[in-house]
């Protein structure tokens, strides 16, 4: 049985409304923001944790192991990336279904009432100071951290190329995805396109190109606030999730990655120098 959804509050409790308690992480993790690379690694959907308050959103647990609820292995693929380039890495801490860290909290969509085909719950209804919560505590914290980095090094005159790393379901509504993975862009291809050749450069991979879904101010908040605002070439990439359950997978991956992500940086920079 689903635990019991924290929905109704007073007027009272409302004005003093807390998401996170005490003893939970903080709304971000971050390692290695000293490193030496040009890259910036960023993880929207990196955790399926519910704060506390949030019991379960009213979801039978298998809904929350699934990839409603995160990336699943988008985290430990972007730690060996951003381990393997010496590149900073900062993850988001929460679910996505708290609230979705590459929407703009303006769409409706930001805090899901809808998972792939089944309802959540515990987000309908909410009060305002409710969804402020989820924005203040959870999904302000991790941007301002991004904004702030991405400011210390343009201060610094560092080069930053971003990276925004995903995993997307191997059957989305009942059909089943071929791609073994997907490079995603909007308004500037310059940088994605040359990681989509990089990766196309083994023969027997299937790399989507802007496929099955593309980044779009709808849809995403980081690319198009992080990367093209601020016109630092960029790139979204997705893996598809059922080659990243295990170590093996996730290390084949990151190997891969990480090698596409270099050689298309080399080929950017000497073609811009
Ligand atoms: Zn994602």
């Amino acid at each position: 049985m689903p635990k019991s959804i924290d929905r109704c509050l007073t007027s009272a409790d409302a004005a003093g409304y807390k998401l996170l308690a005490a003893d939970e992480p903080p709304a971000f993790l971050e390692a290695g923001r000293q490193g030496q690379s040009n890259f910036v690694i960023v993880v929207d959907h990196a955790s399926r944790r519910i704060p506390a308050r949030l019991g379960d959103l009213g979801l039978p647990a298998s809904e929350l192991q699934r990839h409603i609820a995160w990336d699943i292995g988008s985290l430990a693929v972007a730690r060996r990336v951003a381990a393997e380039l010496d590149a900073p890495l900062v993850a988001q801490s929460y679910s996505r279904l708290v609230i979705d860290c590459n929407r703009d909290p303006k769409v409706a969509s930001s805090i899901p009432t809808v998972g792939e085909s089944i309802e959540i719950p515990g987000n309908v209804g909410l009060s305002d100071e409710q969804i402020a919560a989820r924005r203040s505590e959870i999904f302000d914290p991790y941007h301002n951290h991004i904004r702030a980095l991405l400011d210390e090094r343009l201060a610094a005159a560092r080069p930053t190329i971003l990276v925004s790393q995903h995993s997307m379901t191997n059957i989305f509504r009942g059909v089943r995805r071929e791609m073994h993975a997907a490079i995603l862009y909007n308004r500037d291809r310059r940088f994605a396109g040359l990681v989509l050749d990089m990766l196309r450069r083994e023969d027997d991979l299937r790399i989507a190109d802007n496929q099955p879904y593309f980044v779009s101010d709808e849809t995403d908040y980081t690319i198009p606030r992080h990367g093209e605002a601020r016109g630092l070439p960029h790139v979204e990439i997705e893996i598809r999730q059922d080659l990243l359950h295990d170590e093996a997978g996730q290390a084949d991956w990151s190997r891969r990655i990480a090698r596409a992500l270099r050689d298309a940086e080399h080929a950017f920079m000497g073609a811009s120098a």
